[in-house]
């Protein structure tokens, strides 16, 4: 298949290239675009055809469900049997943004794209270009992230080239991607609210509206035998091709400790990567550090961290180590996709303090 691409920024909308591209999902094909979060693979998300083809695209296995994209609130109604109340709320209060609802499906949404489910889940980007490219190709488009399966999602559209070319018919370059890191997913089909997965918007910033808020408990505790409720989360994910290690501990600990392990691999004739941060990077020696940003900015760590995992990947590095983050705020979210970027290896130093 032939792959066009596409140049088009937020500054460029209202784009006359917009209308070409909604035709292509309309008619069954693939696009992929960039969101606010991550670049998105998007189909036609009404027609099971168009989910079969997004599956095969990116290598995913088909019990994973795609979220559903819209670009105007009154679409909701058309994709859920009945909007709960949380919904209305979170929307007015997170719509246009990185928050991703599960509710009952409406009998119109094919199960092909809900990954054989009974619910779907639902997200109204903010990036002018993804909401363009919606209303454009009928208000309702099914997107995963654009890479292939098992691959860090893209936040370049360097990346989705290299990941999709040949397999969809057409890629926005839309620039760099603010957030960088995947939508929150919030359940409103249980008792209570229930975070799936972790996000730019945080626990904190979905009970300042909700009051009680549950997280799935698999993602607070990597040892827990639960069986995640989000599909996607069982799957490895967001994996570099190197062996990743977390160091979690004091920092002076975690330097000398990270320093002797990257000596011991380079001795053995690996090839050596380090994950740092703006307050220690000249700290290191390794093949590669690489600086994800200032502990004091955790939008800029999430905002790198995807980047960083696939440089390694085109530098061929065989061992990465990281240093830890904190898990509160939006730092659940970015240890959720180092700890499963690493298969949950870490090194706990806090006891050897
Ligand atoms: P991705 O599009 O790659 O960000 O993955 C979408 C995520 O949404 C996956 O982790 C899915 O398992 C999750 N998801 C989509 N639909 C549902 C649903 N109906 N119930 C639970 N999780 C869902
Ligand atoms: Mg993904």
């Amino acid at each position: 298949m032939e792959t066009q691409i596409i140049r088009i920024r937020e500054e460029d909308i209202p784009s006359p290239k917009m209308e070409a591209l909604g035709q292509i999902i309309r008619n069954g094909g693939l696009v992929a675009f960039p969101t606010e979060t991550v670049y998105g693979l998007g189909g036609d998300a009404l027609n099971p055809e168009s989910s079969k083809k997004i599956y095969a695209a990116k290598g995913r296995p088909s019990d994973n469900p795609l979220i559903v994209h819209i670009a105007d609130l009154n679409d909701l109604e058309k994709l859920v049997k009945n909007i709960p109340d949380t919904a209305g709320r979170l929307a007015d209060k997170f719509w246009p943004g990185p928050l991703t609802m599960i509710m009952e499906k409406s009998d119109i949404v094919p199960t092909e794209t809900t990954g054989g489910l009974s619910t779907v889940a639902v997200r109204f980007p903010s990036h002018k270009v993804a909401r363009d490219l919606i209303k454009a190709s009928g208000g309702y488009i099914a997107a995963p992230s654009a890479n292939l399966s098992g691959k860090p999602s893209p936040t370049l559209a360097k990346y989705v080239c290299e990941d999709l070319t040949g397999r969809v018919d057409a890629i926005i370059d839309g620039g760099d991607i603010p957030i960088g890191l995947e939508s929150t997913i919030v359940d409103l089909t249980g008792d209570k609210p229930m975070i799936l997965r972790p996000g730019y918007i945080t626990e904190e910033m979905l009970k300042e509206v909700l009051g009680e808020v549950l997280t799935d408990p698999t993602i607070l505790d990597a040892n827990c035998k639960d069986r995640p409720k989000a599909p996607g989360m069982r799957y490895r994910h967001y994996a570099p091709k190197g062996d990743l290690v977390i160091y979690e501990g004091p920092s002076e600990t975690v330097i000398a400790k990270i320093n002797e392990d990257v000596k011991a691999a380079s001795d053995q004739g690996r090839k050596t990567g380090v994950i740092a941060t703006a307050e220690t990077a000249g700290r290191y020696s390794a093949d590669s550090i690489k600086c994800i940003g200032s502990r004091e900015n955790e939008e800029e760590i999430a905002a790198s961290l995807y980047r960083i995992l696939r440089e390694f990947d085109d530098e061929d590095v065989e061992e990465i180590f990281s240093e830890g983050f904190s898990d509160s705020g939006l730092g659940r979210a970015i240890m959720n996709r180092l700890l499963k970027a690493a298969g949950h290896k870490t090194k706990n130093l806090w006891e050897e303090a």
